[in-house]
């Protein structure tokens, strides 16, 4: 039997069963059936498919342990409250430094790859902008009718996770377990949606040893003298193109070992770093066919995005790849030269890169120590909410100064936004119809989804949805009606911002208060007493709960 604790890459049901019946032992390399099979000593199973069989959709889809995926088998959002469809979405693309019209490969399904957190330490709030603008992208192509299957990895082998770990004195993932936690937390407090497939890199590594391979067979990469594997970037005719590097700059055989170097220094990069000392007494290092080592933080994007499309939906090409623009170059200047080199296709058609957070001009970052932790927020009480629309207040492709005023700002926004939102439900059956506050919703939604079908112009989302605030306050004193449709029309746009106030949990007593006038309220609507059931309603909203009557019954909120 393989012993259970060492990790299993199941690309496919026959692979899995080969080592289980002990056909092929660890360390060999077999084929079978047409699939070629290498069983590496110290670790997983990888398992080769011919070219003709890798764009099969498997049937048995690999799901990283503790991933936390969402529901892989249905990739709509259960709430979320869409608009009717219509693609008329433009994005900027950063490959071809244009605003081009938006069309998946296979609609409605788009396939958005965002690279993760490095987890050698909690994500700070400049991190957080990226993920929430990725957010703000997902949520409004999924309510624009998209389905959207939406991957972002977990960064937990890099230089920095191991030197993180070494300097702690424990194992990679000792070290960065916690974080991985921590994210989640965070990721939950500030409302992203989960992704469906959250691939840890150390999880992966059998996917990145078959990237390398076939690079290696390609004749793109070369093994150095100090044992490490290098990308030769001459080799590769499109490198540079993401980034606006010169050609002319490529120094030919110049290598790099490090994850990060800079735009001025294009060299070879490394796909395979050769095991130090470091690696293997934090146990960051794997068996392959072209020595021990781990892999550059760039080969595990590409590894991990070409894997989870690959096995879901037989395809090679990402609709969507986005990160900070940070990253740019050289993460997705290599991830591109070493998906495409290997694949032969386009890696991704759309590249969307979001701008800083900074502090007093500064780019927010650990390294400079101006750097604020999500969760620094959560225990200081901020509403998340607060922190959406400040983000939201500038255009994803700009840069944001955080500040503490500028955060308190958005806080009165965000109160002003549940304050109107309570109004109109407070309106309850007298809103249903035509009337002044329909009609500005109808204005409003129109002008939303005109400013986020423009490159995602949340800035201007938010005007319009302000505007609605504004108007809408003044129609609901004299006395309009259409309530009911201005509610809809909030709702769908919240679906995508999600900046409405976060409901108060109250005290049981109260609790069991607000229970007893709403089951009173029922009663007396049941025998038709709508005096006293309106009575009840205006008691309870003087106490901040607002009632909602859906068909499954009526829901209460604390404002
Ligand atoms: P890391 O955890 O360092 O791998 O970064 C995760 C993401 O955060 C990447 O997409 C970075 O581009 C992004 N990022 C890092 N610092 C900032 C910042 N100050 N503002 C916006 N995004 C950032
Ligand atoms: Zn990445």
């Amino acid at each position: 039997m393989y012993p259970a604790d060492r990790p299993l890459l199941v690309v496919t049901d026959a692979a899995a069963r080969l080592v289980r019946r002990g056909l092929v032992a660890p360390g060999d390399a077999v084929r079978w059936r047409g699939a070629r099979v290498a069983v590496f000593r110290r670790g997983p199973v990888v398992c080769e498919l011919p070219a003709a069989r890798v764009d099969a959709p498997s049937r048995a889809p690999y799901f990283p342990r503790d991933s936390q995926p969402a529901r892989a088998d249905s990739v709509s959002y259960p709430g979320a409250r869409r608009f009717a469809p219509r693609m008329t979405l433009a994005l900027y693309n950063t490959l071809t430094r244009r605003v081009e019209p938006f069309q998946p490969l296979a609609p409605p399904r788009v396939t958005l790859y965002t690279c993760g957190p490095t987890v050698w330490n909690y994500a700070h709030l400049g991190n957080f902008r990226t993920f929430l603008f990725e957010d703000l992208l997902r949520r409004y192509l999924e309510a624009s009718g998209y389905e959207v299957f939406h991957i972002m990895n977990l960064t937990d082998v890099d230089d920095r996770t191991i030197k993180a770990a070494r300097a702690a004195g424990t194992t990679l993932r000792q070290h960065t377990e916690p974080f991985v936690r921590a994210f989640f937390e965070d990721r939950d407090y500030l409302r992203l949606r989960p992704a469906h497939a959250h691939p840890r890199a150390t999880e992966s590594v059998p996917a990145m040893i078959v990237l390398v391979r076939r690079l290696l067979d390609r004749g793109v990469a070369y093994q150095g003298d100090d044992g490490s594997v290098y990308f030769a970037i001459d080799r590769f005719p499109g490198y540079g193109r993401l980034s606006g590097l010169d050609r002319r700059e490529i120094k030919v055989g110049a290598r790099v070992a490090s994850d990060e170097y800079a735009k001025e220094d294009p060299r070879d990069f490394a796909l395979w770093k050769k095991a130090g000392p470091d690696d293997d007494a934090v146990g960051a290092a794997w068996d392959a066919p072209f020595g021990r080592g781990r892999p550059g933080w760039h080969l595990e994007c590409s590894a991990m995005s070409l894997y989870e499309i690959g096995t879901r939906f037989g395809v090679e090409t990402l609709d969507i790849h986005a990160g900070g623009v940070d990253l740019i170059f050289p993460h997705h200047e290599d991830e591109i030269a070493q998906s495409e080199a290997a694949t032969g296709r386009p890696f991704a058609r759309w590249w969307l890169h979001g701008e800083f957070l900074n502090v007093r001009g500064t780019k927010m970052s650990k390294r400079f120590g101006n750097f604020l932790a999500a969760r620094d927020l959560r225990e200081q009480g901020v509403d998340a909410a607060a922190v959406r629309l400040l983000f939201w207040q500038t255009h994803y492709r700009k840069p944001l100064d955080f500040t503490d005023e500028a955060l308190a700002a958005a806080g009165e926004g965000v109160k002003r936004l549940g304050d109107f939102r309570a109004r109109l439900v407070g309106e309850g059956g007298r809103g249903r119809g035509e009337g002044r506050l329909a009609r500005l919703a109808a204005e409003f939604e129109a002008a939303f989804r005109a400013a986020l079908d423009d490159d995602l112009n949340a800035p201007q989302a938010c005007a319009a949805l302000f505007q609605l605030a504004h108007a809408g306050n003044r129609a609901l004193d004299a006395g309009a009606g259409g309530a009911v449709a201005a509610v809809a029309a909030l709702d769908r746009a919240m679906a995508v911002l999600d900046v409405l106030p976060t409901p108060r949990t109250p005290e049981p007593d109260f609790a069991r208060w607000i229970e007893a006038q709403v089951a009173a309220r029922e009663r007396a609507r049941k025998s038709k007493d709508f005096k006293e059931a309106d009575r009840i309603r205006a008691a309870l909203l003087a106490r901040g709960v607002e009632l909602e009557d859906t068909p499954t019954g009526t829901k209460w909120r604390v404002a």
